[in-house]
């Protein structure tokens, strides 16, 4: 028989380790953007999948294709050939405005990527003046393995884990002076950046400052790295993110979260000359880009381009804007700031997020709360703007009553 949410919970605590902080729910079906738990209570889901759920939850394409995969074949190695990989690979790159005659490698997760791109500038900054180094922005987030937690510039993340990889100097975003300062070392492989920096807190970069960091990259001869595990693949109202915001093109992008539909997978992009030196030995991924994965993220794709969902996503997220617009005016004290990129948004409290974040639980709706302070919607790319008013009015309820 199936447990409810309290005997999971009870079980999970004692069986499962403690790194994360679990909500005491059960989620056991999901549709668009609503779930339903164990006891049958229906939520509005506003973060979907912490961002995987792009197309929300069980977008039909996406399941009839890994049905009908699952029927033919699970599980290749990369020693042979695997259409949809190739086929997946060429349409990503298509759609990598200014990357040239791109490549792809596939793995499972951002932070695999985040590490393949970082082995990847390694491998090139060698061949290329010995230069080994990176910089990367504060608050930024790149995942929790070795390389990827040294380029992330959250220290409170670093904790207990030290030493991490040298190499690593982090800076201020938009600080055009600080990163011309960074590259003084002459032994700087590659610019690390997000964007849009998601568990930051939804902070952008201008583009001015983008523009900036390609000149110093050619300048200085490093490469221009754009993580886009969290911003890309529609969020922002295109498919990548530095195309919303109007930046230059990078040397190296990744992309993972909302790729694959909810199946994991992790995708790196670059310019054929960025990944010359990734020959026979020097990297690779069991599980990367399986069958399953790509046939998932084929459908991802075709699910964006068939129901026109880049321009909807412009829409439904001028109209979350004037949402989070109205949150700040009626509640002054509480709401110091709102932010938004397409659908990626953050509401600035002056508080703690927490009670506010159980609060609208309670109600039906879930979201969640970055750096303690700061509520994050991630929506999935096919929301309506009647569901984001129903989130939008519980948030309100909720500031209202511990207001
Ligand atoms: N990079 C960015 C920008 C992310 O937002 C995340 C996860 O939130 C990661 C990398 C790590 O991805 P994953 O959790 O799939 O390993």
């Amino acid at each position: 028989m199936a447990l409810t949410s309290k005997e999971t919970f009870d079980l999970a605590r004692q069986v499962l380790t403690g790194n994360y902080v679990r909500a005491p729910l059960s989620i056991v079906r999901g549709q668009g953007s609503y779930v339903w738990d164990a006891e049958g209570k229906r939520y509005l889901d506003l973060l979907p999948g912490l961002g995987v759920n792009g197309l929300g939850h069980c977008p039909p394409r996406v399941v009839e294709a890994l049905r009908q995969q699952a029927g033919e074949l699970l599980h290749i190695h990369n020693n042979y050939l695997i259409e949809s990989q190739a086929r997946l690979a060429q349409k990503l790159i298509q759609h990598a405005t200014g990357m040239g005659e791109a490549k792809a490698f596939f793995c499972n997760s951002g932070t695999e990527a985040s590490e393949c791109a970082i082995k990847m500038a390694r491998l090139w900054g060698k061949q290329n003046g010995g230069k080994w180094k990176f910089i990367t922005l504060e608050n930024g987030f790149h995942g929790r393995t070795y390389g990827a937690l040294s380029a992330t510039g959250q220290t409170n993340l670093h904790k207990g884990c030290e030493p991490l990889l040298p190499g690593f100097v982090h800076v201020p975003i938009n600080d055009a002076k600080a990163l011309e300062q960074a590259f003084q070392d002459k032994e700087v492989a590659a610019f690390i950046v997000e964007p849009v920096q998601g568990e930051g807190g939804i902070f952008s970069c201008t583009p001015e400052y983008l523009q900036t960091a390609s000149a110093l990259c050619d300048w200085h001869g490093a490469l221009l790295l754009y993580d886009e595990v969290q911003a890309g693949m529609g969020r922002t109202g295109d498919l990548y993110a530095y195309q919303t915001l109007g930046a230059p093109a990078p040397d190296v992008l990744w992309l993972a979260k909302a790729l694959g539909g909810g199946f994991p997978i992790g995708a790196v992009l670059a310019r054929a000359d960025a990944c010359e030196f990734m020959v026979p030995g020097t990297h690779g991924s069991t599980f990367g880009g399986n069958p399953l994965a790509c046939a998932a993220g084929l459908a991802v794709l075709e699910t964006i381009e068939q129901e026109g969902l880049l321009a909807q996503v412009r829409e439904t997220g001028v109209h979350l804007g004037k949402g989070l617009d109205a949150l700040k005016q009626r509640f002054p004290k509480l709401v110091l700031a709102t932010r938004r990129v397409g659908l990626m948004a953050a509401i600035d409290l002056s508080v703690p997020g927490k009670a506010y974040l159980e609060k609208c639980r309670d109600k039906g709706l879930l979201i969640n709360c970055t750096h303690d302070t700061v509520l994050r919607l991630l929506p999935a790319m096919n929301v309506t703007c009647a569901q984001l008013d129903e989130g939008l009015s519980i948030i309100t309820e909720v500031l209202k009553e511990q207001a």
